[in-house]
């Protein structure tokens, strides 16, 4: 009885969740050019807003970007630490 009852809680939380899925349209930023879009059919390259965004993300020109950005943090660290050999 407790298996049935628990089955059908889950199947009715299952069923409208998928209710609400239908309704409500989830809005979120395009990672690379942080415009909104919806998490719909309508953009296939979602959480990008396009094939262009999502390849700049993933791609070797983003990458290129990261790896500077990177650099330069640790390059400050580094140069702190040099600066103040005493502490
Ligand atoms: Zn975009």
């Amino acid at each position: 009885m407790n298996t049935a009852t628990k089955s059908g809680i889950l199947s009715f939380l299952y069923n409208n969740f998928s209710a609400n899925a239908c309704l409500m349209v989830t809005k979120l930023n395009c990672p690379t050019c942080k415009k909104e879009i919806e998490y719909t059919e309508e953009y296939p390259f979602r959480p990008f807003c396009s094939e262009r965004c999502k390849l700049i993300d993933l791609g070797e020109w983003a990458d290129e970007q990261h790896k500077i950005k990177g650099s330069s943090i640790y390059d400050d660290i580094l140069s702190k630490d040099l600066e103040d050999p005493d502490l």
